[in-house]
């Protein structure tokens, strides 16, 4: 039976496996989070560090590329009624 990795949670600690929680590889850097509260704790500290000039014309693509999905959701919600 193959042995399942385990990953460390960056944030608490907490070692969970592979499968659970959540895991991200960024560039060279592999983001381990057990749960989505640490995973969160973690998008704040991003988000106070990096400067908005940086990172805010990314989010608001994502933010505008989200609001194109709802939109398109509402229409085919409203299609099917
Ligand atoms: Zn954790």
């Amino acid at each position: 039976m193959p042995r399942s990795r385990k990953y460390k949670c960056i944030i608490c600690g907490r070692i969970f496996p592979e499968g659970q929680g959540i895991v991200i590889k960024y560039g060279k850097t592999l983001l381990t989070f057990h749960s989505n509260r640490c995973a969160s704790k973690f998008l704040r500290l991003l988000l106070e560090r990096v400067p908005p000039e940086e990172l805010e014309k990314y989010i608001k693509r994502i933010i505008n590329e989200q609001e194109e999905k709802l939109r398109s959701l509402e229409e085919i919600k409203k299609k099917k009624i």
